[in-house]
């Protein structure tokens, strides 16, 4: 573990003054948001946290305005905690994203994994399934509010006739991306259903008039046809 060169990375607390205008009303609202940082990591980790707190408040305000569910505010204080022996990258729990030391040390260009687990905070869904709904709409968000530059990391600008609309992540990310470009505001009424816990399959349907594996083949054949 090479403990001379580690450093306890102290609670530091960034607070931001960036208020929500639109959102007023509600005391919770009026929080501004803050990111705390815990954890012990090696110092040479210091910039990619910077960096990532940096980006915390250039996303999630907007990850907030956009998908916030009007009667059940996010939470505007997130904990961002830097564990080892993590099995995955980063994980969002109540408040607080758990990030992979190890992991940011070989991947410290990944960023925008923040953004994906921001999402969630906002999603709040109270109950996540169907899971490849919730985490294609977290990387959707994580192309769309950032970083601008993700090193490595892209959705694919090519949707397969043997991939699905049910393969999560980039693949469901990328139909998502395509499907509120044909019928915009699409995203946000079936991410509000996922939030209201009403969403079900035939809501494709309800919102754009073609059903879900229409509109899978249909994003397939107008990709393709892109450079
Ligand atoms: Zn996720």
């Amino acid at each position: 573990m090479n403990a001379q060169y580690r450093a306890l990375f102290v609670a530091i607390v960034f607070v931001s003054s960036i208020a929500s205008p639109g959102l007023a009303q509600a005391p919770v609202e009026k929080k501004p948001f803050s990111l705390t940082t815990t954890g012990e990591i090696d110092p040479d980790l210091a910039p990619v946290v910077g960096q990532l707190t940096t980006l915390f408040y250039q996303s999630y305000p907007k990850l907030v305005k956009r998908f916030e569910h009007p009667k059940k505010p996010a939470p505007r204080q997130i904990n961002l905690v830097f564990a080892r022996n993590i099995k995955v990258p980063a994980y969002y729990s109540n408040s607080t994203i758990t990030v992979s030391v190890e992991w940011l040390q070989k991947h410290p260009d990944d960023l925008g994994v923040l953004t994906h687990e921001l999402t969630h905070a906002v999603q709040a869904y109270p109950k996540s399934d169907p899971g490849w709904l919730t985490e294609g709409l977290a990387d959707y968000a994580r192309h769309l509010y950032g970083p601008k530059e993700q090193p490595g990391w892209a959705l694919p600008t090519q949707l397969l006739a043997k991939q699905s609309y049910k393969d999560s992540y980039r693949v469901t990310g990328r139909f998502l991306l395509w499907l509120d470009d044909k019928h915009p505001g699409v995203v946000d009424k079936l991410h509000r259903r996922m939030q209201d816990r009403e969403f079900a399959i035939e809501d494709f349907r309800t919102f754009t008039g073609t059903a879900i594996d229409e509109l899978w083949e249909d994003s397939v054949r107008e990709l393709k046809k892109k450079p």
